[in-house]
């Protein structure tokens, strides 16, 4: 059984690690988790996140998104993705997510070219995505950018209930980067390793088509 105070902990780690991955750099991105009491943990915005302490997290009901516990720096503001996360917690179940900024992630969203998804296959990696197996195609959903994070909650929503994306545990922000999500800190931890891998195996094997057309067709 997880304490809430290791969750923090864990979070915190993460940031860092992500921070070093260049997922969460120039204080973008951010991360949530479970609180005790059903609650989630919500990283501050405007920080620089491989600095976040395990103090510093708010706590917010995702069934609003209404504040219920604030850090002591009362300096610190919370996360902008606090509308997304909570969307993620109701529609998906999602105890934790992960918002990245990484080039990836944006290079992977220009592969839609306009439609609302990437689709991704013939990846071993692709097994680990909860229920995906490595014969599958994948989609991946791609939603326009917007000038604030919260006004992306149609998009989102649509995308969640649409059938198509049902396998799906990320969402794509063109220009901006993903949401990835999973049931616990660890499956999102996992989630966020998986797609970040199948955002560059598809990107490189896209530009390889380009240079040689005699590659295997990719999306
Ligand atoms: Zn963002």
């Amino acid at each position: 059984m997880t304490t809430e105070r290791e969750t923090r902990q864990l979070l915190t780690e993460l940031l860092r690690n992500f921070y070093g991955r260049n997922w969460v750099s120039g204080t973008g991105g951010g991360i949530c988790g479970p609180a005790d009491g059903g609650g989630l943990l919500l990283a501050p915005t405007g920080v620089h996140k491989e600095r976040v302490r395990a103090d510093d997290f708010f706590t917010v009901d995702p069934a609003d998104g209404s504040i219920v516990g604030r850090p002591p720096n009362e300096s610190l503001r919370p996360s902008e993705c606090n509308s997304i996360f909570c969307l993620a917690a109701r529609e998906r179940g999602a105890r934790s997510v992960v918002h990245s900024h990484a080039l990836s992630a944006v290079l992977a969203g220009d592969l839609a070219r306009g439609a609302d998804h990437v689709a991704i296959r013939d990846l071993e990696m692709l097994k680990g995505i909860r229920g995906v197996a490595n014969r599958d195609v994948h989609l991946l959903p791609v939603i326009r950018n917007t000038p604030r994070e919260p006004e992306l909650v149609d998009q989102i929503t649509r995308v969640l209930d649409d059938p198509r994306f049902a396998a799906t545990f990320a969402i794509v922000v063109a220009d901006h980067g993903a949401y990835i999500w999973g049931d616990d800190v660890m499956e999102a931890k996992r989630h966020a390793e998986v797609y970040h891998f199948l955002f560059e195996a598809t990107v490189a094997r896209a530009d390889r088509a380009r240079v040689d057309p005699s590659a295997p067709p990719r999306p």
